[in-house]
């Protein structure tokens, strides 16, 4: 039983994903990718990739990194004032895109029914994604964080097909742990990545859908921290932020695996 549970781990992609938020100007970004990528060498084990500001995609989409967008409207085109389409994200090099992080959620009120429609267009465009889902304190305390993550992948996600499933990339970010300097323990990340393993588990009728899903950790994962969570059976990497804006940090929480 170990032993396949190690050799799921081992199957599944790991990922180390720097998300800059809206940070730095042109030249830092710059600086910033060409920096990583000559950190990186030849780690192969850990596909690394980092969400740019869209404005400095097209300047860094010739990296050897993986990048992707922080950001997008569902919609094809039309009158969005201040949005970007996948399309035009994707003519300026992003492969990738978040989805559903908490600054989305909780300051530009992105709602699970929106978030639904957003892996809609996604899927549509055949554009990879990684979806961050996760409580806020309050749940946490109240001992309801499974069930609230649970509603939420079951109300934007869980309508994909099985075969669309397995290439979502899942990010758990408990709120409170986010850019606060307080992480989650060991043992409360890996309680709630198993139960969100079990959730893909008993949605899909599936041990095999749920054990090739990548479950990564985010919120104040650092060089220090990162070792430890990476460690556990249903971690698959993090999603980084704060740490992520410093090349040597970042590739210290690469190499963490
Ligand atoms: C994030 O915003 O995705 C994040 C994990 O931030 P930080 O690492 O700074 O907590």
């Amino acid at each position: 039983m170990v032993k396949e549970k190690l050799f799921a781990k081992m199957s599944r992609k790991k990922i180390v994903a720097g998300n800059w938020k809206m940070n730095l100007i042109a030249q830092e970004a710059i600086a910033l990718v060409e920096a990583i990528a000559q950190l990186k060498q030849n780690n192969t084990a850990v596909e690394l990739m980092v969400f740019p500001p869209a404005i400095y995609l097209q300047a860094l989409q010739h990296t050897s990194l993986k990048v992707g967008a922080q950001n997008f409207h569902p919609a094809e085109k039309g009158a969005f004032t201040g949005e970007l389409s996948l399309n035009q994200l994707k003519d300026v090099g992003a492969s990738i895109v978040l989805i559903g992080h908490s600054e989305r959620r909780e300051l530009f009120l992105e709602s699970n029914s929106f978030l639904k429609e957003k892996v809609d267009a996604a899927i549509a465009h055949k554009m990879p994604i990684i979806f961050c889902c996760g409580e806020p304190l309050s749940i946490r305390e109240a001992g309801t964080a499974l069930e609230f993550v649970t509603q939420q992948l079951t109300e934007s996600l869980f309508h994909l097909s099985p075969a669309q499933i397995v290439d979502v990339t899942i990010a758990y970010e408990p709120i409170w742990a986010i850019g606060t300097g307080k992480t989650a323990t060991v043992e409360e990340a890996e309680a709630m990545h198993k139960g969100i393993r079990a959730a893909i588990e008993a949605h899909y009728q599936s041990s095999e859908i749920a054990d090739s899903v990548s479950i990564l950790y985010g919120g104040s994962c650092n060089a220090t921290n990162a070792a430890e969570l990476f460690a556990c059976p249903n971690v698959d990497g993090g999603l980084i932020g704060g740490a992520a804006l410093d090349a040597a940090s970042f590739i210290a929480i690469a190499n963490a695996f």
